[in-house]
């Protein structure tokens, strides 16, 4: 369906080092208008490489990018008109007013959208006199998409928005993602985590490594994982468990201890409920677990275990 559509972003063959450190190794993707579309992966990945290439901060060594025709690389001035900008390691200065902040990002653009409402929309509206370093973490955040905002881009880049965020502060930023995206902008989100990147995106990007492993929707990822459905039964009677690994779709079968565990599409655990009945085994406990983004993710990026477990958090 999106095939009609010129990409609102489009990156071709992306290569970036650092002297001898590959951080981004040919990544091609394109971004639709009106997505939501995720870079997820472990830190070190090359996610922020890719979007701050994307955003004209970095200068690719090979590849080519264009946001809505754009070329970052060569005219930020015309991007800047189109492209907003959360940096993941971006610092207000410390005593800046949220009202100082709104109203300096204003004069940067010809037509900005006016800076009160816009602070209301994103709760911010009664801190207006505060200075940064006394706003909350979550303040904070709102903040930094305000001021992305603020020039009325058509795509808006968001690096990292709720790490280190309290669960209910994450709740309000992915709303205001969401909010966003309803208003038509095109959002380009990064982050490392698997929730944020399954409630949010239309489609995911799996980057570890400086590469793209996977490219879905995430119940497509979910999909193309090695678990998609995992059923476990108990059972005090031996299973002919080849007669399950022959059905269509099972992807593993194993007995330990008196639980079998079959793995497989979705849909597998009738097959396996309609062998048993045939073989007259009558599971208990029977459980059927839909797989999850982790599963995907922990396939596709090898990373070692610590990164991993990090990202897992
Ligand atoms: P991510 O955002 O996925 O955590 P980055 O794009 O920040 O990854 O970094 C990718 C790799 O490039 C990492 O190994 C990082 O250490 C390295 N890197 C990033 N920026 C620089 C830089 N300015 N100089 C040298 N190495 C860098
Ligand atoms: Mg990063």
């Amino acid at each position: 369906m999106h095939q009609e559509r010129e990409p609102a972003v489009v990156v071709d063959g992306l290569r970036k080092t650092y002297g001898e450190k590959v951080a981004v190794d040919e990544i091609s993707l394109n971004v639709y208008e009106g997505e939501i579309f995720g870079i997820l992966g472990p830190n070190g990945a090359g996610k922020s490489t890719t979007v701050e290439s994307i955003a004209g901060l970095r200068v690719g060594d090979r590849g080519r990018i264009r946001v809505h025709g754009i070329d970052p690389w060569t005219d930020r001035a015309a991007l800047t008109e189109v492209l907003g900008v959360q940096l993941q390691e971006a610092k207000l200065q410390q005593k800046i007013t949220v009202q100082e902040a709104l109203e300096l990002w204003s004069a940067f653009y010809p037509d900005p959208e006016p800076w009160a409402p816009l602070a209301e929309r994103l709760g911010l509206g009664a801190h207006l006199r505060q200075r940064f370093e006394n706003l909350s973490g979550g303040q904070q955040q709102r903040l930094s998409i305000a001021l992305a905002l603020i020039g009325r881009p058509r795509v808006v880049v968001l690096d990292e928005l709720t790490t280190g965020l309290d669960p209910r502060a994450r709740r309000e930023v992915w709303d205001l993602v969401r909010d966003v995206r309803d208003r038509g902008v095109t959002v380009l989100l990064v982050t490392h985590s698997m929730e944020e990147a399954q409630l949010l995106c239309d489609r995911i990007a799996i980057v570890d490594a400086g590469r793209i492993r996977a490219l879905d929707t995430p119940a497509g990822l979910i999909d193309a994982a090695s678990a998609a459905t995992i059923t476990t039964f108990e059972t005090s009677v031996a299973i002919d468990l080849a007669s399950l690994r022959d059905l269509d779709g099972v992807t593993a079968a194993r007995s330990e201890n008196g639980t079998v565990t079959v793995e497989g599409a979705e849909g597998v655990a009738l097959a396996v409920v309609e062998v048993l009945r045939t073989q007259g085994v009558a599971p208990q406990r029977l459980r059927v677990a839909a797989g999850s983004l982790d599963a995907a993710y922990l396939d596709l990026t090898e990373t070692d275990t610590d990164v991993r477990q990090e990202a897992l958090r």
